[in-house]
């Protein structure tokens, strides 16, 4: 709705902004992809492939899925316009994303997400960067109370390791596990690991943590990371069960929350994703990325009373009294207008009184009184909201009168 856009509309203005400072360039993908490069790209047995997926088959049977996250169509259309010729490449995006959830506060079927991709970067750097620039997405809004919290998932060496031993400490206790973390056991035991169920949580109690199994380059990287973030001074708790729904990860993951959202309190989540490019067909190129929920990042900034844009206001109310004071009223506006003035007029004649009920409602810093007394005597009155002054004005020299108001204060 009207109101709500203009909060919408700064939000994204000040991400394009944020990422035209930290070099990175917006990158805008359909709204559809292949159904098989989501199923490639983020992995049959995560949540998203498997349950959330808004999939069709168009016209020409082709299977056509919604994208229901920015990173595997970023990929796609970065390895089909031959964008791993220059690196490191840095890209953003900004739009819907659709996932078969089921809604409730913060969680819709239709959601929109900011996101920025970093490829061509394998130092532990690239993910300070790019945790700096999520930490500093939420504090230039004005958000100040988040978490970060972070993990490393290590290479396919490492992980498979911890895989291997998480399936055998299991077994013997799948009984206590929720259906769901049952079926994962055998697809993606890994996502066990952050299961919200506490009587998963429990069984999962005396589990060793995938830390302990990193080879030494990854708890290298690990260290950089950690070491990074320190420097800057950005405060990220290292949280062992993070995984994070997808399968592209390798390495570090992140995930940002904010207090007071209740149970949907990601508001955004990232990490390093090293095999995805050669996965969905390209050269060996490192990357890392993050994405954040604009409902949530709107929701936060309500609950913390962050308003990030005042309601837009016309900047002069006409309130003419009689027939001929309303035509000339009318032609005044449009004249203010054309010159860039926002000035409204109503349409139909009304009385003084209803018409500083509509001034007042739409918070305008001026009004323009016209009788058909006052268009006699060719003036009329100029009245200030903020105070109640009015002052009597000659009508000939009105649109430049309020022209200077405008520019005095009209922005
Ligand atoms: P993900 O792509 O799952 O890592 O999600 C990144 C961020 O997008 C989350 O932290 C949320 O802020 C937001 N998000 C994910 N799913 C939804 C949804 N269904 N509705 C609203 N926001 C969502």
């Amino acid at each position: 709705m009207p109101d709500e856009v203009g909060q919408w509309q700064e939000l994204e203005r000040r991400l394009r902004e944020l990422c035209r400072i930290y070099g990175y360039g917006e990158l805008r993908t359909p709204l559809f992809e292949a159904t098989e490069l989501f199923a490639r790209g983020v992995g049959e047995g995560t949540d998203i492939v498997d349950k959330e997926m808004y999939n069709f088959t168009d016209r020409g049977g082709r299977n056509i899925t919604l994208r229901p996250e920015g990173t595997a169509p970023v990929v796609r259309a970065f390895l089909e316009h031959n964008l791993a010729r220059e690196l490191p490449a840095r890209f953003f995006y900004l739009g819907p994303m659709f996932r078969y959830e089921r809604p409730q506060a913060g969680r819709m079927r239709q959601f929109h997400q900011f996101g920025f991709e970093l490829f061509g970067e394998s130092g532990p750097l690239a993910d300070v960067e790019a945790i700096d620039l999520a930490w500093t997405t939420y504090r230039s809004l004005g958000v100040a109370d988040v978490q970060i919290k972070i993990n490393s998932l290590g290479c396919e060496t490492c992980r498979a390791a911890f895989r291997d031993e998480l399936r055998r400490r299991l077994e013997d206790r799948l009984e206590k596990l929720c259906g769901n973390c049952r079926a994962r056991y055998q697809r993606n035991p890994l996502r066990i690991l952050d299961c919200k169920n506490p009587e998963c949580q429990a069984a999962l109690a005396d589990l060793p943590e995938l830390v302990d199994f990193l080879c030494p380059e990854c708890k290298a990287h690990f260290q950089g990371v950690k070491e990074g973030l320190s420097a800057l001074g950005i405060p990220a708790v290292t949280e062992p069960k993070l995984v994070r729904g997808f399968d592209y990860y390798t390495r570090t993951v992140f995930e940002v929350t904010a207090a007071g959202l209740g149970s949907q309190d990601a508001i955004g989540g990232g990490g390093r994703y090293n095999n995805l490019v050669r996965e969905l067909g390209g050269p060996a190129v490192p990357a890392v990325g993050f994405a954040a929920g604009l409902e949530r990042i709107l929701l936060v900034l309500a609950k913390y009373g962050i308003k990030l844009k005042e309601k837009d206001a016309p900047f002069v109310f006409m309130a003419p009294l009689g027939r001929e004071a309303q035509a000339h009223a009318f032609e005044l506006a449009c004249q203010l207008k054309h010159q860039g003035i926002p000035a409204y007029v109503p349409l139909a004649e009304k009385s003084l009184k209803a018409q500083m009920k509509v001034a007042n409602r739409q918070g305008v810093k001026w009004t323009l009184i016209i009788g058909d007394e006052e268009l006699q005597k060719r003036r009329a009155i100029l009245k200030k909201m903020s105070d109640g002054t009015q002052r009597e004005i000659s009508l000939a020299g009105i649109s430049e009168a309020i022209a200077n108001l405008y520019l005095e204060e009209g922005r």
